[in-house]
């Protein structure tokens, strides 16, 4: 090239000023390293990216430095290809590498004009490393698509649907929506929100175009053939101006979301309704189970009420049968006296009879007694009792009672559990009476044999005393009523005064009774009596046996007319002095105006007319308290303030004569042995 160059005179080897400037201000307006070659091979302008790939020596003027030298980093096949150029064949685009760095180049050599020869080489790497990235991207996209359960679209500036995932098609198979004021008709949205038809310049796709973001708006459109509630969002879509060159549409059909939160709703809303009409029937409920407990309680009352009536009615008529029996015989042998009154041996005979008789009904007044009185044991009239050998005494006793039983009936058993001392105090008679009740209770209930089992023992402050048998025992009511005075299940064999006198017995010593039972297997009576400690037993009871009596002055206070009398005549007829008054007024005076001759002995009833023979005994105790005290008691309880009131001795009635000789001469028996 640089012969032809220097042999070719017309062409200009070295251009002017201002067309070199254009040149090169064309050249740079390329993407690409490009420069102009003279068709001598020479370099005439070269850009800046040319200058940094092609060797071109800046200090040099550039028609200076031939194509072979510039074209160095191409290798041979950059100038080859350049010399095609000027031989006007060259191929369109050539792909080879440029220098060492790996680069791949686009290489394009053409006429440009007479003179120039445009060679451009860009780098084919760069762009293909956008096409694969383009590529990618839109491999994620469409994957994108595909996966979203949501319906999307893409659009163009004008609306027209470009784009569509399989989501979207579904929603329209008969015919797809081409533009977006299609799937406007299509769909014939309706605003939820507002609760209007949604105008076409509303719709999401519109907005969008008009650069707005529609973020989950609510819809009601139609589709296949129903109505669904979908959430639209659309956002459009902007080149590198920020110009809208189109936008992205998406739905996602929330009906049936809707629909469970709406049912979710109704439940909860029923839910609420039903807990209400909990609440209600509750308190309802409640309200009757107060209304009914107290029904109960009154009718628990009224039964317990009745009860109580029926036992005194038992109990009256219990009494009045004995009593009638009693007066049977008396009121005979009062007639039959009065009738052969002339005959000594037939008015001894009668008054023998009346005894008897009058001994009964006292027995059973004092039985009934035992039970209704139930004033502690007083100080003075209990002693040291061992449970133990008080048992032992009892089943001895009851020996005989019990082999009678064995010889016709089974055998009864006895085992004996007894703890070595198990002291209370207590009036012996009394425990001796409850203990044989027991037993004969217990052997009642074996008809056929069995084993009766007597246990004392100590628990915490109690002595107790346990009679258990292996008999019929009781049905739930005859536990509960068996304690009431005259309630037997054994008919005219039977009394019913046995337990009641146990719990009497029991009451009075400040103790309990109580049974345990399993009606078919047997029954457990257990007294339990307060334990007295370090007491011995005591001394033996003294011997009261007749001894000569010592006349003494004596005040009776009695306002029963007979009852007077018939004191006055027994006490005279021991020979005692007797003054007899009525009331509490008329002993005082009595006492008050005996100062001379005093009272060795005053006798009371308890209940006078002005008074109570108490309060005579506190008196007697402070004017005159040398004057002994004895008082006769018909049925009130006794105080327990110790002492008996001051009185020496207390009497029961009904009197028997020599127990008030024997208190009266000052050997005094426990003051209840009348019992
Ligand atoms: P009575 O023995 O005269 O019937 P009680 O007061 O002793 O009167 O007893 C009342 C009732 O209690 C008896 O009729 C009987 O039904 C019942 N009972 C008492 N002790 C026993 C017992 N050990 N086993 C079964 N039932 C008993
Ligand atoms: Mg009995």
């Amino acid at each position: 090239m640089a012969e032809r160059s220097s042999t070719d005179q017309v062409k200009p080897t070295v251009p002017d000023a201002p067309d070199l400037a254009r040149a090169t201000a064309l050249l740079e307006a390329l993407p690409s390293a490009a420069a102009f070659f003279l068709r001598s091979g020479m370099l005439y302008a070269v850009n800046a990216l040319g200058r940094e790939w092609f060797v071109v020596d800046a200090r040099a003027p550039l028609s200076s430095q031939p194509s072979s030298v510039v074209l160095l980093p191409l290798g041979a096949a950059g100038t080859a290809l350049l010399s095609r150029a000027v031989a006007g064949s060259a191929p369109t685009t050539q792909q080879m590498p440029l220098g060492r760095d790996g680069r791949v180049v686009d290489v394009r050599a053409v006429p440009f004009d007479d003179e120039l020869l445009l060679f451009t080489a860009t780098d084919a790497s760069a762009r293909d490393e956008q096409r694969t990235e383009s590529a990618r991207i839109d491999r994620e996209l469409s994957a994108l698509m595909r996966l979203t359960p949501s319906a999307v679209r893409i659009t163009d500036l004008t609306g027209c649907i470009l784009q569509s995932n399989d989501a979207a098609s579904l929603q329209h198979p008969t015919r797809t929506p081409a533009t977006v004021r299609e799937l406007w008709e299509f769909d014939a949205p309706h605003d939820i929100a507002n609760n209007r038809p949604l105008s076409f310049l509303d719709a999401p796709a519109m907005r969008a175009l008009a650069g707005h973001v529609v973020r989950g708006q609510l819809l009601e459109v139609r589709r296949l053939g129903a109505q669904r509630v979908i959430e639209s969002f659309a956002a459009p879509v902007r080149n590198e101006q920020q110009q809208v060159t189109g936008v992205v549409l998406l739905d996602r059909d929330v009906t049936d979301h809707q629909r469970l939160e709406r049912q979710l709703h109704e439940r909860e809303g029923r839910e609420a309704e039903l807990q209400d009409q909990v609440t209600h029937e509750r308190e309802h409920l409640e309200r009757l189970v107060e209304e009914r407990s107290r029904a109960l309680i009154e009718s628990h009352e009224d039964h317990l009420r009745e009860r109580r009536l029926a036992a005194v009615g038992q109990l009256a008529a219990g009494v009045m049968h004995d009593v009638n029996n009693a007066l049977n015989p008396i009121m005979a042998a009062a007639y039959l006296l009065r009738h052969y009154a002339e005959s000594p041996d037939a008015v001894r005979d009668y008054a023998d009879r009346i005894q008897k008789a009058a001994e009964i009904a006292a027995a059973t007044a004092s039985r009934v007694g035992r039970f209704i009185r139930q004033e502690p044991v007083h100080a003075g009239g209990d002693e040291a009792l061992d449970l133990s050998a008080m048992a032992e005494d009892v089943l001895d006793l009851t020996e005989p009672m019990r082999l009678r039983r064995s010889s016709d009936a089974g055998e009864v058993l006895i085992v004996r559990q007894f703890a070595p001392m198990v002291s209370t105090r207590g009036l012996p008679g009394e425990i001796r009476e409850a203990l044989l009740n027991l037993v004969q209770n217990a052997v009642d209930a074996m008809p056929d044999g069995g084993t009766l089992t007597v246990r004392t023992f100590e628990e915490g402050a109690d002595a107790c005393l346990a009679i258990r048998d292996t008999g019929v025992g009781m049905s739930a009511d005859v536990r509960e009523r068996a304690f009431e005075p005259f309630f037997t299940t054994k008919g005219s064999k039977g009394s019913g005064l046995g337990l009641a006198e146990v719990y009497g017995i029991a009451r009075r010593h400040r103790g309990t009774a109580t049974i345990s039972s399993v009606p078919g297997r047997g029954t457990e009576v257990t007294l339990r009596l307060p334990r007295a400690v370090g007491i011995e037993p005591a001394d033996a009871e003294p011997d009261a046996s007749s001894l000569p009596v010592v006349p003494q002055r004596i005040l009776v206070v009695e306002d029963h007319d007979d009852g007077r009398e018939f004191l006055r005549r027994i006490l005279q007829a021991d020979g005692h002095q007797v003054d007899a008054v009525a009331t509490c007024a008329e002993a005082r005076e009595k006492l008050a105006s005996s100062a001379g001759i005093p009272y060795d002995l005053m006798l009371t009833d308890v209940g006078l007319p002005d008074g109570s023979g108490w309060d005579l005994v506190q008196y007697v105790r402070r004017k005159v308290p040398d004057v002994r005290v004895g008082v006769i008691s018909g049925w009130e309880p006794i105080a327990d303030t110790g002492e008996s009131h001051g009185a020496e001795f207390v009497l029961r009635k009904p009197l028997r004569a020599a127990e008030l000789q024997a208190h009266i001469a000052g050997r005094s028996a426990p003051a209840s042995t009348t019992e």
